[in-house]
Parts: structure tokens; sequence; C-alpha cells
């Protein structure tokens, strides 16, 4: 068997992310195949053999690839609607469009949100999917489809929705499947497509949507499921003010304390928001191990609040970050939310000492890998670990005075990428993706807006 190919990156600021906080001012990696082999100060070893390129890094900042823990792609061709509304009123308003989604245009919305993050530095993406029409076609193949062909590693969150207004649930009857359905849905999803091994592209959890669109069955049998199967599970929690509401009437106790009856406290859990949490919420986070996936321009949209994320990480709760979906942050983009989780937390309890430059990029990077489960294979840059990493490009006129490069990356103007690597494999060139056409993405998704538009509007 041919030795693996080597890639070599010099001259360049590196920030690592393990376990140290680790950075050379100016150091290099080598990659071997789809792993980091090797990376430290200065020049790389002298007499490598099988070296394919080498690359001059000089003037930018390598991290490990940005990990996305929460979006819905579908939602990339409904951006901009209901722009002034809380979230249970932009639901409402926009459940009825939702809900006549098909195959072509979860693709072309699919393709669009990946090939946003992707040219800002997203390695690992995911999607939690929860609208699935009856006749509406394959939508979660068309999603991990468009994942593949970009070559971004990708978790798949198959959501559903039992909980319809004739069962006090929010979305209209039309919009939800049944108990059974999505549950053998689900099952067929994970035996299709998940796969488990190290450098796994494609993952798969069990993620029905949220307490006020789910029965208490489907979250207990769906927390089964997944621990039948060995996959993550993922859904929303504790969002606003109205959904604690709505659990205190429903059902006599807060989100946390529902979540933790019907089995959804865990290390293999990871939820959206985490929002409206109290002292004990939190520690019971942190005693189960639970990961939290934190949202600062969705909840800022949606006028939700400011998570307790600082709290949260002093109690070992593991953080992430998401964009969530664009319809309640129409940017898409992941680099800019390490600035707006920085900024966000420090208008709460904490101020200035609520997070810093390197807890910002440790949430959008090994937090994120923690609450997908993949820490030990992504998230950090360290030998063996695969080569997913981005190279930000800090010597122009945005960055280039800015004192320290890590904090040119988060408190700056959302900085270029010149190279992002996933597996080994270059994706992203100088701000332009090399796996896919971003123009005839922009037109797919402008024409598939206009055709649900329409679609919606004669209904
Ligand atoms: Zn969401």
């Amino acid at each position: 068997m041919a030795a693996d190919r080597r890639i070599v990156i010099e001259n360049c600021a590196i920030a690592t992310v393990d376990a140290h906080d680790t950075e050379y001012a100016s150091g290099h990696l080598v990659l071997a195949g789809n792993r980091i082999e090797s990376l430290g100060a200065g020049a790389a070893p002298e007499g490598l053999e099988n070296v394919a390129r080498r690359i001059d890094a000089s003037g930018h900042l390598v991290t490990p690839g940005l990990i996305n823990t929460h979006h819905h792609f579908y939602q990339w061709i409904t951006r901009g609607l209901a722009t002034d509304h809380n979230l249970f009123n932009w639901l409402v308003a926009l459940y009825p469009t939702w809900a006549r989604i098909d195959e072509p245009m979860v693709r072309a919305a699919a393709q669009g949100s990946l090939a946003m993050m992707a040219r800002g530095g997203v390695t690992t993406a995911m999607d939690h999917h929860y609208v699935f029409p009856r006749g509406s076609g394959d939508l979660s193949g068309a999603i991990i489809g468009a994942a593949r062909d970009m070559g971004v590693r990708f978790t798949l969150a198959r959501g559903s929705m039992d909980r319809s207004e004739k069962d006090g649930g929010l979305p209209p009857d039309f919009a939800v499947e049944t108990l059974d359905g999505a549950l053998a849905a689900t099952e067929e999803t994970v035996r299709q497509h998940h796969d488990s091994s190290f450098d796994a592209m494609t993952q798969v959890a069990v993620a029905p949507c949220s307490p006020f669109s789910v029965s208490t069955e489907l979250l207990r049998d769906g927390a089964q499921l997944a621990r039948r199967l060995g996959v993550r599970l993922h859904t929303h929690g504790s969002e606003t003010v109205e959904e604690e509401k709505f659990c205190h009437e429903l059902f006599g106790m807060g989100p946390t304390d529902y979540f933790e009856s019907t089995g959804w406290l865990g290390e293999d859990v990871w939820m959206a928001h985490c929002v409206h949490m109290n002292d004990s919420d939190i520690a019971a986070f942190a005693r189960s191990r639970t990961g939290v996936a934190h949202c600062p321009s969705s909840n800022a949209r949606l006028a939700a609040g400011i998570a307790r994320v600082p709290d949260m990480l002093a109690a070992g709760v593991p953080v992430g970050l998401g964009v969530d979906g664009t319809a309640s942050n129409e940017s898409g983009e992941l680099h800019t939310e390490l600035r707006n989780a920085l900024l966000i937390n420090r208008l709460g309890a904490h101020r200035e000492a609520a997070l810093n430059a390197r807890q910002a990029l440790r949430l959008g990077t090994y937090g994120g890998a923690q609450v997908l489960g993949r820490a030990m294979e992504t998230g950090s840059l360290e030998p063996g670990k695969l080569a997913d990493l981005v190279l930000w490009k800090l010597d122009t006129l945005a960055h280039a005075s800015i004192a320290d490069p890590v904090t040119a990356l988060v408190f700056g103007a959302a900085a270029p990428v010149t190279a992002s690597f996933v597996d080994g494999r270059q994706i992203v060139e100088d701000g332009r993706l090399l796996t896919a056409d971003e123009d005839a993405i922009a037109r797919a998704t402008r024409d598939e807006a206009q055709r649900l538009a329409k679609i919606a509007a004669e209904a």
C-alpha cells in the first residue's frame, strides 16, 4: 500500500484548541492522508517523504475547522419572513409554508446552507430536519447527499413532530407525522445512513422537535430508540418564557424536569438554546453531561433571551455553537457566531468576564465536537486527529493591525478563509468552494424559494 500523501503547512500562527490551549506564533502542520500527523513551532521537519504540497501560510491563523451544532437547512428558502416576531408567533406564521416543502426544495436549501457555512470555515455541519410532509420524497437522502457532495462532515438529526393543534401543540394538524410513522422512519434513516467509524462523514441522531410539537410518547420512545441503536439524541429545549409556561401548564413542571422524566438528560444528548435555565437545571445538565447548542444570533433575532453560557461552562456543561435555522438567522454563517457569542454573553450577568476570545473559539470548535460526540476525532489540532482545519487570512485591511490573531478572528470582522480542509481534502480556496458552484446554488435556491412561496400562497 502506498504511503499517505503529505501536505505541509508552514509559517502560520496556530491555535490548537487542545486541553492546554496551546498556540504557536509561527508554526507548521503536517497532514498525512485524512489525519494530522504532526504540528509544532517553527518550520516542518526536514526530509519528509511523499510531500504532495507545501503551503506557505504567512499572514494566516490556522484553527480547527468550525463545527455547527444546530441548524434547519430547509429554512434557507424561507429567509426574511416574519422578521419582527417572537418564537411562537414566528412558528405559527411559517408552519403553513414549511409544510409544503418537497425534495427539490430541500436539496437546494441544503446546498445553500452548507455552501454558506463551508466557505466560512465550517468543516462539520448538522441539520435538524423535522418537517416531513406526506409524499414529499426522500428528504433525508437529499440532505445527506448534499453534504456528501460538498465534502463536509455531517450529522443529520432526524427530527419529527406528532403534537399538532388538536393535541394542544403548536404546528397545524397537516404538518405532523404519526408517532409510529416518525419512529419507524427515524430508525430506517439510522440504519441506512449512520456510520459509527472514527472518520465517518455521515452520522444520524434521533431528534423529536420540541416539547410543544412532540408527544410525551415520542420523546420517551425516541430516547429508547436512540439508545437501542447507539446514536445520539437532539432536540430544542428551554428556548423561551412561552415554552416554560407551556410545559408548566401541560406537564406541571419546567422543561428540564420534563426532559429528565422522559429520558432526555444524558451524555448522549445535546439540546439547542437552553436560554431559560435556573441553577438546578444547569446542575442537572452538568451532572448528566447533557450538551448545549448555543445559538446567540437566533436567540437575539427571536428575542428569546441570553443563555447562561458562562454558568454552564463553569458547571462543566459541554457547550457548542449553532447558527440555528436561517429563517431566524438570515446570515447562516458560523464564524460570525464566535463574535456574537462573546458579545451577547457580555451583556449578561458576568459582564466583561463572561467569555474571552479563546473561550469563544473553543465553543465553535472543540465544544461543538463534544456535543456531537466527536471530540476524539475532531475539534482540536492534535496528532492523530482528523485533518479538519481552516486557514484564516489575517494580514489584510480588516485584521492586519489587530494585536493578536485569535483576538482578530473573534473580535474582528468576518475573516476570509484562504483554505479549508475536511478529512485531509481541501474544499475551499480563497473564499470559494472547490466542491460546488456557488452561483448555480444561489440561482437554484432563489427559484425554489419562489416556487415554495407561490405554492404556499395558493394553498
Ligand atoms: Zn432550531
